[in-house]
């Protein structure tokens, strides 16, 4: 497909044909998906200066060094990750055969095979690592892909879709560029595997799609982050890294902290510890390169429309630096205490603004935590191993990272996905490579058969109801 080429009718002759090139292809040797992981971290490494310099003008101001951090480095290692380490991965796992077959002879195992091409649709927040990341984990597994950018960072996506066309044979990786009428189309079309990063409202959209055809999926989405800072914790600590997990992409990213809940009685020093941190770490707003723009009108327009209603409705909102908004860079706004109907504690924020909550007791915290849907991350601070034990064991999320925020998802060895409304599947590590593998098993019988001999086949002899009844045991 030329990258002039990205129609519906287009994508579903791509399609066809990876289909039948994999079919045609048989197995997927290791060398062959080393070449194609290769051929991806060679396009980043290659392309990574017109990718961080489209997305600084996409977001209207992104700092190229968190670009790379984020975005470029992030996928890098998912993908040297996966080619490191695959290849063990690959290898069929002997089972042990049921009885009396396993004294007989016979042989089973699990193959992991190859889907065929998997799609994968990213967002615009975190644009490369949305789709190189579920990609690593993808041809690791022996897949062929088909990438759908973001529309929404339109300079990114071109740069992704000339890359892609220059460095694979379409017929392996292939990009498509387009909105959400693209979106769906890749969504309604017959690929063995669909990977969907986005939001919730847009997955639930997605998966009707795909049920069509009986496509697997792996949704990627997000949700409110909860952080619950405990009584054991370092306060300033807390406030700091909570400050840090703000400031990144300007709080752009689906595991950034949304709510902190904190002691009633350290909610003030916390506010004030949080606000310090975030001033230390951006003194200033205007023309600051350091901190990353909201990505448009639209998404500013939606934040700002939480925080006028916060405090419409009486909340005490705590801007840090005391600056305006200039453009699209913004303060941090600490929007304290809002009361129950603002909007800002039903939608997800994803951008510069975060809520903090009092509890007296840790129980209303993690109540207010289960009275929500399942996010996709969770934040504990503290030195409490009890009280940590207890979020664990009474909450639930995708996943959790410890005295700290957001650097769970930072793990090349282990899961990263959603539960309930934050998501389904996951990549990163092995449960990634099998995420996009059928787990096929494969039972070899042996050459002597028993059943006649011992009467369980018909006609059935007098002995064989006896011979069952005897086996029905606790
Ligand atoms: P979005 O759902 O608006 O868009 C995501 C993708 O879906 C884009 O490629 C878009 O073109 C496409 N799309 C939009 N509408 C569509 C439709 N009706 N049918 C089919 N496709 C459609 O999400 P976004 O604004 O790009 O990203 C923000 C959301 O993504 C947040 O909720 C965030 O938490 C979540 N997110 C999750 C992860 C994760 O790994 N779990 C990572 C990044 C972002």
């Amino acid at each position: 497909m030329s990258t002039h080429d990205h129609t519906p009718e287009a994508l579903a002759t791509l399609l066809a044909a990876q289909k039948q090139a994999f079919i045609a292809a048989g197995a997927v040797d290791a060398a062959t998906r080393r070449r194609r992981i290769q051929t991806a971290i060679d396009l980043l490494v290659k392309y990574h200066k017109p990718l961080v310099a489209a997305m600084d003008e996409d977001f209207g101001g992104r700092h190229p060094g968190f670009s790379l951090m984020n975005d470029v480095l992030g996928s890098l290692a998912s993908l040297k990750h996966a080619r490191d380490h695959f290849e063990p991965w690959m290898a069929a796992d002997r089972r042990q055969p049921f009885m009396p077959y396993d004294q007989l002879g016979a042989e089973a195992w699990v193959q992991y095979q190859p889907k065929g091409s998997v799609g994968i649709i990213g967002t615009w927040n975190a644009p490369l690592f949305t789709l190189f990341a579920p990609l690593a984990y993808a041809l690791a597994a022996g897949n062929r892909a088909i990438l759908k950018p973001s529309e929404i960072v339109p300079r990114t996506a071109q740069v992704v879709a000339e890359a892609v066309a220059e460095m694979f044979d379409p017929l392996e990786v292939a990009a498509v560029t387009g909105g959400p009428e693209m979106g769906a189309a890749v969504s309604a079309q017959p690929f063995d595997h669909l990977v969907f990063t986005g939001s919730t409202e847009v997955g639930k959209a997605i998966m009707k799609n795909a049920s069509a055809n009986l496509v697997p999926v792996t949704l990627e989405l997000g949700g409110k982050s909860p952080t619950l800072i405990g009584r054991s914790a370092d306060l300033a600590t807390a406030a700091f890294r909570i400050a840090a997990a703000k400031g990144a992409n300007a709080g752009q990213l689906c595991v950034n902290p949304d709510t902190v809940f904190v002691a009633r009685e350290q909610l003030e020093a916390f506010v004030v510890a949080l606000k310090d941190a975030f001033a230390g770490l951006f003194p200033t707003v205007a023309g600051n390169g350091d901190l990353t723009a909201v990505v448009n009108e639209r998404h500013l327009a939606r934040i700002e429309g939480y925080l006028a209603d916060a405090v419409a409705r009486g909340a005490r909102v705590v801007s840090s630096p005391a600056e305006p908004v200039a453009g699209r860079r913004c303060p941090l706004r600490i929007v304290i205490a809002p009361p129950a109907g603002a909007r800002i504690l039903e939608e997800e924020i994803f951008g510069p603004a975060v809520v903090v909550q009092a509890y007296d007791d840790v129980g209303e915290a993690i109540a207010a935590i289960n009275s929500r849907p399942r996010p996709l991350a969770l934040y504990y601070f503290g030195e409490d191993a009890a009280e940590q034990q207890r979020v664990l064991d009474h909450t639930l999320s995708g996943g959790v990272t410890i005295n700290e925020a957001m650097f769970h998802a930072a793990m090349h060895d282990a899961p990263f996905g959603g539960v309930g409304a934050s998501g389904m599947g996951h990549y990163h590590g092995r449960e990634g490579f099998i995420e996009f593998s059928h787990v096929r098993t494969v039972f070899k019988a042996p050459a002597y058969d028993p059943r006649r001999e011992w009467g369980m086949l018909p006609p059935y002899g007098e002995h064989f109801l006896a011979a069952m009844e005897a086996q029905v045991t606790p």
